[in-house]
């Protein structure tokens, strides 16, 4: 049976046509150099068409990519709905890549036109000479001083607004047309390229509203401080309109007391970021009063989301923390860790377990994991298993890239390079990253599990185990561990193996614990491993 259902494309255009329709009183709010500014849905809408307009004008046609330089603010929301409504396609550059990976990313993508922030021109600068191919770099100027640089072509944003006419006919888009594309970040390698559909951003969001997803609503005030660069904010800038939530966004105020001012002054319902932003503002809230009863939840993914400092958030803070997890080639969002009801009747250790996972994936992905013999494994909770993944908003390759066969498997699913458990109820555990796991005489030490178990003492502020090589057991573990600034020079070794000693077999331990001031991360605020691997290759055990 065919043509029974309506062809209706789902495309990011009926997400901007719903925000004006319905909420086009609702509020964004921006925290800029210059100061906060405030506009509504109706005013972003109006602008959006604008900013269409301008892109027309500066020869952006269908298909071509338009690059965004920029921290989380309106301008950058506008880009977010322009750009692909006039159907091209918004390439978000991460602003913490290397020059090298950055020229390297503009280039592959074949970036038209670079709307640039004003504070950011000195990053860009530093590549000019190797991203010829730019037609123009439109600065965003958000720093109030007349820009100082020497790119071009340039153009000013509000100055091309300004001349814009404020209608445009958006054209007739297909859902499976591309709209927005994103490199990994490069945390095990060079940068990949990843393309999400319309339809693939539609329905991301639709799943991540959903009750048992985020349960994003009209009545939230939501503030992605997961950068819009990277991954799409975790598609909150897509979803938070189309449920008519009102936005906030820390431009490039991203310190922990900037945050609690924002969440206090501006009511901000639901929140989004790594666990590093986390660590800062948990401290941050031990030590000084804010107001932060209107926070209902924040959800922490990237990177594991240790179970003591959820549990910390709860009962020292009354904030609920929900971990997820997600890919740049998952749009990012996958697996969700929220109870199930029948888990209501277990006992609260269990149930801060069971919310230390990822979680279940959300409608509309399946995942599997897969033994080194390409055996399934079972969901006991216990066996290792690569994780792979499929859904409608997973990619399927990589953008021009000759090494996308090898990260899908033959029958369709993408390998994640994650290794993990998944329990009973399904509930998916990270344990490591292929890359990351120590492997030790033959078995697999998570490095996770370690870094977690250490970071649950309470002097200790951030912990990495990497794998050393060792004579006899090929590899063994290493901690490198910061000490919180109040209890320096206070924690031993011996005391920090002694605190995780009883959760591990005796030859998960690390060998040793080096004390570091901090610890290198990636752009997007990971434990960079690769980084300590190198410094410790020859460290002898
Ligand atoms: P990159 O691969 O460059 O780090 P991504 O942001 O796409 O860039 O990283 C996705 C990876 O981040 C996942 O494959 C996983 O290893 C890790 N990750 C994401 N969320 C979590 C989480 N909640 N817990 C542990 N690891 C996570």
């Amino acid at each position: 049976m065919q043509g029974l259902m309506m062809d209706y494309p789902l495309t990011i255009q009926t997400i901007l046509e719903r925000v004006n329709q319905f909420y086009p009183r609702k509020e964004v709010i921006s925290k800029l150099p210059t100061g906060v500014h405030r506009y509504t849905y109706g005013d972003f809408y109006r602008r959006v068409h604008r900013l269409a307009n301008v892109l027309q004008d500066l020869g952006v046609k269908p298909g071509d990519r338009v690059a965004t330089f920029s921290w989380n603010h309106y301008r950058h929301l506008e880009l977010y709905y322009a750009i692909p409504c006039m159907g091209a396609v918004l390439h978000t550059l991460n602003i913490r890549l290397f020059p090298e990976q950055l020229a390297y990313v503009i280039n592959h993508a074949e970036d038209k036109a670079i709307f640039v922030d004003a504070s950011l021109l000195p990053l860009v600068e530093r590549i000019k000479e190797h991203i010829g191919g730019v037609g123009t770099f439109v600065i965003m100027n958000d720093t109030g001083q007349p820009p100082q640089t020497a790119l071009e072509p340039l153009a000013d944003y509000e100055g091309l607004m300004a001349g814009a006419a404020e209608t445009f006919a958006f054209p007739q888009l297909g859902e499976n047309d591309a709209a927005v594309m994103c490199y990994t970040s490069g945390t095990t390698g060079e940068p990949k390229g990843a393309v999400y559909s319309h339809r693939a951003i539609y329905l991301h969001s639709m799943a991540e509203c959903m009750a048992d997803t985020l349960a994003l609503s009209e009545r939230d005030t939501i503030m992605p401080v997961v950068p819009m660069f990277h991954a799409n904010a975790w598609g909150v800038p897509f979803a938070a309109p189309m449920t008519g939530a009102s936005q906030v966004f820390p431009g490039p105020f991203m310190k922990p007391p900037d945050l609690a001012g924002l969440i206090q002054d501006e009511k901000v319902t639901f929140t989004a970021g790594v666990p590093t932003l986390w660590f800062g503002l948990y401290h941050l809230l031990m030590q000084e009063d804010y107001d932060m009863s209107s926070l209902r939840a924040m959800v922490v993914g990237g990177a594991a989301m240790p179970q003591s400092l959820i549990e910390d958030f709860e009962k020292n803070l009354g904030i609920r923390v929900i971990h997820a997890w997600g890919m740049t080639e998952t749009t990012p969002l996958g697996t969700v860790a929220n109870l199930k009801s029948n888990m209501d009747s277990w006992s609260e250790a269990d149930r801060y377990s069971v919310r230390a996972k990822q979680g279940t994936p959300v409608p509309g992905v399946e995942i599997r994991a897969m033994d080194e013999a390409g055996n399934i494994v079972p969901w006991d909770g216990q066996t290792m298993g690569e994780l792979q993944v499929r859904g409608p908003w997973v990619i399927r390759s990589y953008y021009n890239d000759p090494r996308s066969p090898q990260s899908f498997t033959d029958d369709g699913w993408l390998h994640t390079g994650d290794v993990v458990t998944i329990d009973p109820e399904g509930y998916m555990q990270i344990t490591d990253r292929t890359k990351d796991l120590v492997k030790s005489g033959g078995e697999w030490i998570s490095s996770q599990a370690l870094e977690n178990a250490l970071m649950a003492h309470d002097k200790v502020l951030e912990a990495a185990v990497i794998a050393i090589p060792h004579p006899e057991w090929q590899e063994r573990p290493l901690a490198c561990v910061v000490i919180a600034p109040e209890h320096k020079d206070q924690v031993t070794k011996e005391e920090l193996l002694a605190f995780i000693r009883p959760k591990f077999a005796k030859w998960w331990l690390p060998d040793d614990v080096v004390f570091v001031e901090e610890l290198p991360k990636t752009s997007v605020g990971k434990f960079d491993k690769k980084v300590l691997r190198e410094r410790y290759k020859e460290y002898g055990l």
